[in-house]
């Protein structure tokens, strides 16, 4: 059976941490979708339509990999889908009890999935959206903090 894991997020953008953990999880699983939630409540700074175009553009060439959206619960998209993987990663020990919190939920929720960490790369331990955000918004640049191919002049965030 295809190992299918589901790598979910904000990806608000999706950076060089985010990145990290996909290549890697690409050794562990056969296809990796990278769901981007669409939560009507929690305002982002890109579109969703520009957050799945950046990450498409990041893995254009790695067919193993197929970017979505979802609305609702986590679990259910895994079902939708056949993924009985939810791949998540992990920087600090802050992360570890929010990720532990949702992840036992997630088994209650549905015990056919299960969640997999991956602890990041010591360089990109400080790395998060919210801090790339904050750069573009104050006019830095943000560039070494985004997968290579990215270049964030070409996307405008809906604020900006
Ligand atoms: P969410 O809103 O679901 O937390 P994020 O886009 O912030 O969405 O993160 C998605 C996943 O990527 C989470 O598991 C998060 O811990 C992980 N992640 C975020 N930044 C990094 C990083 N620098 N290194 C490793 N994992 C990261």
């Amino acid at each position: 059976m295809k190992k299918v894991a589901v790598f979910p997020g904000s990806f608000d953008p999706f950076t060089i941490g985010h990145e990290g953990i996909v290549k890697r999880a690409l050794s562990l699983f056969d296809e990796i979708i990278i769901a981007v939630g669409a939560n009507a409540l929690k305002k982002s700074y890109y579109s969703l339509k520009t957050r799945k175009e950046i990450i498409a553009k990041v893995f254009q060439n790695e067919p193993r990999i197929r970017v979505d959206h979802y609305e609702g619960l986590t679990v259910d998209f895994c079902r939708k889908n056949e993924a009985r993987y939810l791949l998540r990663g992990l920087r600090t020990a802050a992360d570890f009890e929010f990720e532990r919190a949702i992840a036992q939920v997630n088994k209650a929720l549905d015990t056919d999935v299960e969640s997999v960490f991956l602890l990041t790369i010591p360089e990109h331990t400080p790395i998060n959206s919210t801090i790339v955000r904050d750069i573009i918004r104050s006019g830095g640049d943000a560039s070494k903090f985004v997968p290579s191919v990215i270049r964030l002049k070409d996307y405008k965030g809906e604020d900006a």
